[in-house]
């Protein structure tokens, strides 16, 4: 690896349990973010500069790969840096550990070449609106390429060049119905849908969160703060007997 490739550095947290589902991970925080979510929680890296070694944080990851399985990618936008991300991920993968993103699908030439690289293990891709109102909630016109990024995404998966894929949709209060305008396009993909927290907005309940579940009649994962991450299932308890 070059000395001289650098990442805009975010953060590092060297153990965390809750990040990539059943492993245990450290999670490198790439800075900078093309997007403006208007909920966003990592305002402090969107942007900025912290400029680092890529040896330095792979010596970060090295320590931390005694503890861990894998190393996830998250951000601010990790594909924003394509080069200091590929570095990262090849150096993962040298020393044994899985390698995972989360992403908003901004760049999905990043994601291609991640995957026939096969650099990338587990994409966790945020799906923030229903199609129409992306560029309103983002403040970017980017939904052509998230919608990209998830036909890609879903085709990889389907074909075994993704091992593991899932949408994260982060629902609101008073944005509830949502994510059924966009269900037809994840029916086959996992889909997690989280609680979006933001303090002027009461945040939706777990039963809530499943009321919105029964309405798509499919497995989910539901994700709040309460009660951590569920699968819900409950619409198959009142099927008519004979159908599923
Ligand atoms: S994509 Fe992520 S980092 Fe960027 S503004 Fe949205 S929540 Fe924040």
């Amino acid at each position: 690896m070059s000395s001289t490739a650098t990442i805009n550095f975010g953060g590092f947290v060297p153990l965390s349990t809750v990040d990539w589902r059943g492993r245990s991970v450290c999670v490198v925080f790439f800075r900078g973010c093309p997007v403006r979510c208007w909920y966003c929680h990592n305002e402090a890296i969107q942007d900025g500069e912290d400029i680092r070694n890529i040896s330095d944080i792979m010596d970060e990851i090295s320590s931390a790969s005694l503890l861990v399985s894998a190393v996830l990618f998250s951000g601010g936008e990790a594909t924003m840096q394509p080069d200091a991300l590929c570095a990262l991920a090849t150096g993962a993968k040298k020393i044994g550990l899985a390698t995972g993103l989360h992403t908003n699908g901004v760049y999905p030439s990043v994601l291609d070449m991640l995957i026939s690289r096969q650099l990338i293990d587990h994409i966790a891709l945020d799906v923030k609106a229903e199609w129409r109102l992306y560029t309103q909630r983002l403040g970017s016109h980017c939904v052509q390429e998230v919608r990209h990024s998830l036909a890609l995404c879903k085709a990889a998966h389907e074909c075994g060049d993704l091992p593991e894929f899932e949408v994260v949709f982060t629902l609101f209060r008073g944005y509830e119905g949502e994510v059924a305008r966009i269900a037809h396009e994840i029916f086959d993909v996992d889909l997690v849908l989280q609680q979006g927290i933001k303090h002027t907005i009461p945040p939706l309940t777990t039963t809530e969160l499943m009321a919105i579940a029964d309405s798509l009649r499919r497995p989910v994962r539901i994700r709040t703060r309460e009660d951590g991450e569920i699968l819900y299932e409950g619409f198959r308890s009142c099927r008519p007997s004979g159908i599923w």
